[in-house]
Formats: C-alpha cells, sequence, structure tokens
C-alpha cells in the first residue's frame, strides 16, 4: 500500500486555508445523524469530543479513568505555546514553525507543523474564552516564559499547573455537552479493538473496568486519543495508566505505526531512587528559565559530594561546570530536551554525576534568586547590599513562579530546593512516534482518526517543550472538526450502524479469546514483573544511546519476554469482575509487542536524530548525526503477524521551507 499523505497544493501558509474552503462540508442537520466515538478524554480527545457534540455530532467518549478529568494530560506542568508574539520579541507563525521542525531535527511533515503553528494563537483565545486562569503580568496582560529550542517567550501557563487547567476547560466545554445528551460519557471503559466493516472502522469493542463486561459500541467514525506510549519503559514521567492498548489494537487491525523509537526523555527529572518505584516525577522545563544546570568540574569534588563529605553549596563558582551554558552559549539551558538529556548523561558517564548512584546533575536557582532579590530590592528602594533581604524576596519571586514545582520536589526529595540545588537527570517523557496520520489526521484504516500524542504527526525525533499541549488542543479544537467533516459527508444517509453484524462478533470473540488466555495462564508471576523486566530492556538498550548489537539483542529479548508472559502470568480474579491485575495484563501485552517493534524501528534508523541516538552515528563532539540523504524519512510499519514481521513504509519528507542543515544550538 502506497502511503499518501495527502498534503493540499499551494504554497506553505495558504495550504490550510484553501483546504478548508475546498472540503465537504456536512449541514448543521445532518450531522445529528451521524456518531462519533472519541477513545480518550485528555485534551486531545475532550476539545474533540465537546467541539464535535457542538457541531452537532452524536459524540460517543471513553476513557479508562473515573472522569474525563482525570485523563494524563492533568499532568502537564509548564505551559503551552502560542505564536501570539505578546513580548514583541520577534516571534511569528513562521518562526513558531521553524522552530518546531528544526527542534524535531527536520524529521516532520511541515505542512501539518505549519498548520499547528497556524492555529496556535486560536487555542489561547480560546482557553481564555473557556476561562483557563493563564498567568498574567501586572498590567493584566497574559504573561509568557520561554522553554527549550526557542529565542523567544511564546509559552503560556497557569503556574505549574498549565495542563490541569487546560483540561478543566476542556471538560467543562465536554460536561455542556454531556448535559445535553450529544456526548454520552463511558467512563471506566477501555477500547480493546477497533470493528471494521467494508474497509471502514465503524466501531470499537471495549471493557467496562467495573462490571467485566464486553461491550460492543458502533459509529461512523472512530478517532483514537489515547495518549502516548511512554511506560512501555515501565520508568517514566507518565501517568501510571497511560498505555499504547488503542494505538496497537488498531496498528494490528491496519493503522501503520509511525517512527516507534522516537522517544523523548526529558533532562529535568527527579532521579530514580531505588528497585521498588513504580513512577518518576516530573520537574517542569520552565525551570530551565531560571535554573542553571551545573556539575562540579574537578572530578575529586564529585566524588567528595557522592561520598557526603561536601555540599553543593561548598563549591566555589570557579569549581562548577555549566556545561550547557559552556557548550551551547547561544540557547544556554535552554536548548531542546535531546541534547539537554545527553549532555547530563555524558557528564554522569564521565564520574561528574552527584547522587549516590551518579546519575543526577544540578538545577540550580541561587544566581536567579539573588537576581530577582536585588530587581525587587531596588524596585522597593530597600538595600540590594542586604544579602538576607535580597535572598529573602528573590526566594519570593521564585516561589510566585514555580512554588508548586519546588513544593513537589521537597516533599519528594526531603530537600529545600530555595537553599540546595534540585538534583535532576533525564526520565522517559513523552513519545513523539505513533500512529501514522495523513493531513487529514486519518489513519491508514479509512474513518478511524489518531489525534494528540497518540499520532506521530508533528514533532519530527524530538518534540520541543510546551508543543503537546499546542498539538493536542490544536487536534482537537481545530483541525480533526474540519477533517472528519470531510470524510462523514457521503455517509448522511446511512442510519445508524448496527453492532450485530458478523464483524461486531468477530471482534469481541478476539477479546474474549485474549482475555481467556490471560486468565487461564494459571502462572506464578505477577504482570509487572513482565512490565519491569520488558523496562529495563527498553532503558538499557532501547534508551538515551542504542546500537545495533544491543538493538538486536533487545528485539530478541523482548520476544522471549512476551512467551514467558503468556505462560507464566499469574491474574487473580475474573473476567467479568473488576479485576485491576486484569487490566493491567491486557495493556503489558501490547507494550510486550509494541517493544519489540521499537526497537527494531531504531534499529532500521542508521542514523542519529532528536530523541533516537545511534551511538555509531555522532559528529566528533557527541552531537546527534542525521544521514538525510537515506534517512529523510517517516519510517511506517505496518503489521504483518508480529512485530518481527512488521513491513516498513516510507513518506518521504520534503523541506521546500526550511534549509536541511545539521540542527546547532551553538
Ligand atoms: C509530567 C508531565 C508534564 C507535562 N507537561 C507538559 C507541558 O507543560 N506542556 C506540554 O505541551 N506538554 C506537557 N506534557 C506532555 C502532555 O501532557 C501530553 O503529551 C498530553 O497531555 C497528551 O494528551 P492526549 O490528550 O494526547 O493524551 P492523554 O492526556 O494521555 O489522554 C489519554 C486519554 O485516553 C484514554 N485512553 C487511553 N487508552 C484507552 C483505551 N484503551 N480505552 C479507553 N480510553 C483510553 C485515557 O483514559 C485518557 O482519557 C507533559 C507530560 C508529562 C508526563
Amino acid at each position: 500500500m502506497a502511503l499518501d499523505s495527502k498534503i493540499p497544493e499551494g504554497s506553505i501558509s495558504d495550504k490550510w486555508t484553501n483546504y478548508k474552503d475546498h472540503i465537504n462540508l456536512v449541514n448543521p442537520a445532518n450531522k445529528r445523524n451521524l456518531d462519533i466515538i472519541v477513545v480518550g478524554t485528555g485534551l486531545a480527545g475532550g476539545s474533540a469530543a465537546a467541539t464535535l457534540a457542538e457541531l452537532g455530532y452524536n459524540v460517543k467518549s471513553f476513557c479508562f479513568q473515573d472522569s474525563p478529568r482525570r485523563a494524563h494530560s492533568i499532568a502537564a506542568q509548564g505551559g503551552i505555546n502560542a505564536a501570539k508574539n505578546y513580548q514583541g520579541d520577534g516571534d511569528s507563525t513562521f518562526r513558531l514553525f521553524y522552530d518546531t521542525v528544526k527542534g524535531g531535527d527536520y524529521r516532520s511533515r511541515e505542512a501539518n507543523v505549519h498548520r499547528l503553528a497556524e492555529v496556535s494563537t486560536n487555542i489561547i483565545d480560546q482557553c481564555v474564552a473557556q476561562g483557563v486562569p493563564f498567568a498574567r503580568e501586572y498590567g493584566g496582560l497574559l504573561d509568557n516564559r520561554s522553554f527549550g529550542g526557542t529565542l523567544v517567550s511564546r509559552t503560556f501557563y497557569a503556574k505549574g499547573q498549565t495542563g490541569q487547567q487546560l483540561l478543566l476547560g476542556a471538560y467543562s466545554a465536554m460536561n455542556r455537552q454531556i448535559g445535553r445528551g450529544k456526548i454520552k460519557m463511558h467512563n471506566r471503559h477501555e477500547m480493546l479493538d477497533l470493528v471494521i466493516v467494508d474497509g471502514k472502522a465503524r466501531g470499537i469493542i471495549a471493557r467496562d473496568l467495573v462490571s467485566g463486561k464486553i461491550e460492543r459500541h458502533s459509529a461512523h467514525a472512530v478517532v483514537i486519543a489515547s495518549g502516548g506510549y511512554g511506560n512501555v519503559f515501565f520508568l517514566s514521567t507518565n501517568a501510571m495508566g497511560s498505555n499504547v492498548t488503542a494505538a496497537w489494537k488498531i496498528h494490528k487491525r491496519g493503522a501503520f505505526f509511525a517512527n516507534p523509537c522516537y522517544t523523548q526523555i526529558h533532562p529535568t527529572c527527579i532521579p530514580v531512587s531505588g528497585e521498588h518505584q513504580a513512577k518518576l516525577t516530573l520537574m517542569s522545563e520552565s525551570l530551565r528559565n531560571d535554573g542553571r544546570i551545573w556539575v562540579p568540574a574537578k572530578i575529586e569534588d564529585a566524588k567528595a559530594i557522592r561520598e557526603g563529605k561536601l555540599k553543593p553549596t561548598q563549591i566555589a563558582e570557579a569549581d562548577r561546570d555549566y556545561y550547557l551554558e559552556r557548550r551551547y552559549p547561544a540557547f544556554g539551558n535552554l536548548v531542546p530536551r535531546d541534547i539537554a538529556s545527553r549532555a547530563a548523561k555524558e557528564r554522569c558517564d564521565a564520574g561528574f554525576g552527584v547522587n549516590k548512584t551518579g546519575e543526577a546533575v544540578y538545577l540550580d536557582f541561587a544566581a536567579a534568586i539573588q537576581r530577582y532579590g536585588v530587581d525587587q530590592a531596588r524596585l522597593k528602594h530597600q538595600d540590594e547590599n542586604d544579602l538576607a533581604l535580597v535572598t529573602k524576596l528573590g526566594t519570593e519571586v521564585v516561589a510566585n513562579k514555580y512554588g508548586n514545582l519546588f513544593q513537589m520536589y521537597e516533599k519528594i526529595v526531603d530537600e529545600n530546593p530555595y537553599s540546595t540545588p534540585m538534583m535532576i537527570y533525564p526520565a522517559v517523557h513523552y513519545t513523539m512516534g505513533g500512529t501514522w496520520v495523513d493531513y487529514n489526521l486519518q489513519t491508514t484504516i479509512p474513518g478511524c482518526f489518531s489525534i494528540g500524542e497518540s499520532n506521530f504527526s508533528d514533532h519530527g525525533a524530538n518534540r520541543l517543550g510546551a508543543s503537546a499541549l499546542m498539538q493536542g488542543l490544536a487536534d482537537g479544537y481545530f483541525v480533526l472538526p474540519y477533517t472528519i467533516g470531510d470524510y462523514l459527508a457521503p455517509d448522511i444517509k446511512m442510519g445508524t450502524i448496527s453492532t450485530d453484524s458478523p464483524e461486531f462478533e468477530a471482534a469481541e470473540k478476539n477479546v474474549l479469546a485474549q482475555i481467556d488466555q490471560l486468565i487461564n495462564a494459571n502462572g506464578t508471576k505477577p504482570a509487572d514483573y513482565f512490565h519491569k523486566k520488558l523496562g529495563k530492556i527498553m532503558w538499557d538498550k532501547v534508551g538515551m544511546a542504542r546500537n545495533a548489537t544491543g538493538l538486536a539483542e533487545a528485539q530478541a529479548e523482548i520476544a522471549q519476554i512476551r512467551e514467558e508472559f503468556y505462560k507464566d502470568v499469574k491474574i487473580p480474579g475474573t473476567a467479568d469482575s473488576f479485576n485491576p491485575e486484569l487490566a493491567k495484563a491486557l495493556r503489558i501485552a501490547d507494550f510486550l509487542e509494541l517493544g519489540e517493534l521499537f526497537a527494531k524501528d531504531a534499529l532500521n534508523r542508521n542514523e542519529s536524530c532528536g530523541g533516537h541516538f545511534r551511538e555509531e552515528y555522532q559528529t566528533p563532539e557527541g552531537e546527534a548525526q542525521r544521514d538525510d540523504e537515506n534517512y529523510a524519512y517517516v519510517a511506517a510499519w505496518e503489521y504483518k503477524g508480529s512485530p518481527s514481521d512488521a513491513v516498513l513504509h516510507k513518506e518521504a519528507l520534503v523541506f521546500d521551507n526550511v534549509k536541511l542543515v545539521q540542527r546547532s544550538y551553538k
């Protein structure tokens, strides 16, 4: 099957406008004849469901949590980008587009990214109208801060709780439609298969997680908004429930899976503390606006710190290595995440790590506290040479900006980050790969769409900070509502789709068979045992640095764990009751397949780009070495019975509007 990305004709800045001017529309009276299933109620699914229902479609929404407002999006901390140029610092649609393509190391589709930059400004207006309390400046205007990979301030934020506030906005928009009966909400339901009738997605099979009942749901189109798959690593900053099941099930039904190996390892997370940990905690990238990252310059100081003989505050300025500022003077601490993460690993691998395991670097606010303190003292006509006063005033400013993050850090690490630098280390955070979609956000299955983090669409090989919320809301509020109408226009007279058909029957049987197999395995080990094993292989061999030998080993080892899993997993309880262990095992079964494809994809890509770092392909300075001649393509994998048999399709990437050069942030 040839991949057709359906990019509209015309210049990059006219494509989206021309597209909207010429697509098929569904008239308001006919929208009520059409049903749409939306799997997921995070920022992508929530905004899509609310908008589609507002337009008049009948929406059936699904989430596995007990409420849409508990979707993982609620955890997003730092902010959301938009090319408003409120700061007058030179931002524009083109610059946001350019930064995103460059940030993704030239592995994303230009047309989609430009559209994203265009609609970014609408998102802010939409959310403000909903009452999202973005931070404001003294004069009342919306405030901005900077995120990595940019030279402008374009990130809108609500303290360190931006995702929560945005999700409350989307959730209230959804609730309005739930109240009107236009959205039928199915909380605590997990989609376990896609139903295809005559070549088109026409429904899903879902399990009621409370009763264990298997249900059939039909619609004229199905939208997958199920989030990312970072939890394939077991430990990540994602919510523990985040999983790949919905995306993987559609993959097995014919949706190509694109660039599975593109994973973002976030540089500022609280380091792993032990074997019994099930979750990692992010310290938002916004902290890099003010925090300076460093390790001791002398190896003996690093050793003394690890042994508890020296404190970071005892190390003189001259004996500190602010390695990001040293290596990347133009962007400093605000280089993109992939670069900051690798630089931290490089210093720790060289022996400069500062916690007991040697896998941590410092994020230090002392300079910012002094800077803000002096500023405040001047403003208040107080003594700027009074160190105690300046520290107090500066601490207040930092607390106002990042208070909840500092509090979270102190609760977890039991150290006061105002007076001693935070310790941070990279951790798995976001997945740029996902289901392949065309310009319409439609997968290779007609009628099956994929939005938000579950698709691969906009971020190439590395997502810039604060761009995931932008993409999820762009897809849900502003893109899908157009593109799905174009697809549905011929179906207006079809009537309700029956679930009493051989296709629904077969899909339901498929789900029941897998549940039966797992429940009856009667093994000896809990599902988590296999997940942890998978995660360790993923981190050691498919993580921040990969090589051909490790990747080949990983594929074989993951296939082996999968085999053991089906023989030896122990799931207590029954299939037809509330059974969280069964729900977990079903998700892990899919991670065990995805993990293998992930390693296969990484092995296929003989280059380094963005978050995909192959040790064999690096510059003498240790930077990612792309191979544009051979790898400027999206790797879209077609399922053929097992991950090892997956077939590669290539979507060539064309760069007409940005110059394809090796990335530099110096
Ligand atoms: C700690 C943290 C902080 C972050 N901070 C930022 C930030 O500041 N700025 C930024 O831009 N990005 C940030 N991100 C990334 C961003 O939060 C996510 O990429 C984004 O929220 C994903 O939204 P989504 O709607 O695609 O998916 P999610 O919010 O993950 O929602 C997925 C939905 O799908 C449902 N679902 C999944 N599978 C099934 C199934 N099989 N059946 C039924 N329902 C299912 C879930 O119930 C849920 O409702 C952060 C990420 C993390 C981990």
